[in-house]
C-alpha cells in the first residue's frame, strides 16, 4: 500500500478536516471581531468530503479530526461524521469544537459514530470565559463537556490557550477540575498568526512555566506515545484526569508531526504555518478522480519542509486559525 511519509521519514496517519471557516465565537486570540463573511464560500460538500476520504484512507490514513472555524456549525456535521466514520481504513473520528452546540447535540455525534472530542474551554472562571471568548455562555460549555462524558465518549480533551494576563492564574482551578475527572487537559501555547502580532507579544507564554510547576508537583512525563503527535503528555497518581502541553515554539516540535490538513475549500495544507497549499477540489468531484487525487496528495507531501520555522519569526500566510483549520 502507498503510504504518506515524507522526505524526513515522518509517517502522516491523521488529517485534520476543516469543514468550515465560519464561527460564532470571537476568541481574542483568533477571531477577535467575529467571523467575517467576505465573499460565499462553497465549503467541501458530503460527497467531496466521501472522496477526499476515500483516496485518504487508502493512502494509510487512520483517524481524522474534524475542525474548523465551528464544525458544529454545519446544519450536516452529524451526516459528515457519519460519512468518515463509515470511510474503510478509518479508525478514529474526532472533532475540537467551542462547545456551543455540546449539550443538545453529544448524543447525536456520538451515534453518529464520533469517538472523540476536544473542547475548548480557554478558562474556568465564568467572567474570564466571556471576556476570552466574547459568549457569555461557561455553563452550558461544561453540561456539554459532562454530557459527553456521560453519553460514552472515552476520550474527551479540553483544550486551554496559555496567555498571560488572562488564564495564568488558573492552574489550580484546572488540577482541582481534574483530580475526579478522567479528561485530558491540554494547555496550548498561543501562537502568532498574520492578524495577532501584537496580542501574541503581550500574552505569550511558555508552556515550560506549567511543564516546570508539574514537574516539580509530581506529575510526571508520559514516554513514547507517537498518536499525541507533538504533545507532551503529564500524569500524576493522585489525579484520574491528565495534562498534554503543546508547545510549538519548543526544540524539535515539528520531528513528531503525524498530521496533515485540508481546508473546508479543499486546499491540502502540509502544515498550519508558511506555505499557501495544494489546491485538490477539482479532483473531489468525480470517484473515479481517486488515483489523480492520490498522486497529487503524495506529490505535494514531497515538498513539506523539515519544520514552521516558527522560532524564526516565520508566520507566513494564515491569518487565523480558524481560516485552515486549528
Ligand atoms: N472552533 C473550534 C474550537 O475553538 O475548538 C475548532 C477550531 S479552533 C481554530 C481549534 C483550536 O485551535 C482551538 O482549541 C483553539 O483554541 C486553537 N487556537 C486557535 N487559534 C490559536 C492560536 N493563535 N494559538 C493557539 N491555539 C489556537
Ligand atoms: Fe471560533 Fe475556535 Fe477561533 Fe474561537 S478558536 S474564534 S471558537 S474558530
Amino acid at each position: 500500500m502507498q503510504q504518506l511519509i515524507d522526505n524526513f521519514d515522518r509517517k502522516f496517519e491523521y488529517l485534520r478536516l476543516s469543514i468550515t471557516d465560519e464561527c460564532n465565537f470571537k476568541c481574542n486570540y483568533c477571531l477577535p471581531d467575529g467571523y467575517q463573511r467576505t465573499q460565499k464560500k462553497q465549503f467541501l460538500s458530503e460527497f467531496e468530503i466521501e472522496n477526499l476520504l476515500r483516496a485518504f484512507a487508502e493512502l494509510g490514513t487512520k483517524k481524522v479530526r474534524i475542525t474548523g472555524g465551528e464544525p458544529s456549525l454545519r446544519k450536516d456535521f452529524s451526516s459528515i461524521i457519519s460519512i468518515i466514520s463509515n470511510t474503510k481504513g478509518i479508525q478514529k473520528v474526532a472533532t475540537t469544537t467551542n462547545g456551543f452546540n455540546l449539550f443538545k447535540q453529544a448524543q447525536q455525534w456520538f451515534d453518529a459514530g464520533l469517538d472523540a472530542i476536544n473542547v475548548s474551554v480557554d478558562s474556568l472562571d465564568p467572567k474570564t470565559f466571556h471576556l476570552i471568548t466574547g459568549k457569555n455562555i461557561f455553563q452550558k460549555v461544561m453540561q456539554g463537556v459532562s454530557a459527553s462524558v456521560e453519553v460514552g465518549f472515552k476520550q474527551v480533551k479540553i483544550n486551554s490557550v496559555l496567555m498571560k494576563g488572562f488564564n495564568d492564574t488558573d492552574l489550580n482551578l484546572y488540577l482541582d477540575w481534574i483530580k475526579e475527572q478522567p479528561i485530558q487537559l491540554r494547555f496550548i501555547e498561543l501562537m502568532q498568526t498574520d492578524d495577532n502580532a501584537d496580542f501574541f507579544n503581550k500574552h505569550h507564554l511558555s508552556g515550560n512555566l506549567i511543564k516546570e510547576n508539574l514537574l516539580k508537583n509530581g506529575w510526571t512525563q508520559k514516554v513514547g506515545l507517537s498518536h499525541d503527535g507533538p504533545a507532551q503528555v503529564f500524569t500524576h497518581i493522585d489525579y484520574q484526569g491528565e495534562i498534554g502541553l503543546i508547545m510549538p515554539y519548543s526544540k524539535d516540535f515539528c520531528k513528531s508531526c503525524n498530521r496533515l490538513r485540508v481546508s473546508s475549500t479543499g486546499r491540502l495544507h502540509l502544515c498550519l504555518f508558511g506555505e499557501e497549499g495544494v489546491d485538490l477540489r477539482d479532483l473531489l468531484a468525480c470517484e473515479n478522480d481517486k488515483e489523480a487525487l492520490k498522486s497529487r496528495i503524495l506529490a505535494a507531501l514531497s515538498n513539506k519542509k523539515v519544520s514552521h520555522y516558527l522560532q524564526q519569526g516565520e508566520v507566513g500566510g494564515t491569518p487565523h486559525l480558524a481560516s485552515i483549520g486549528g
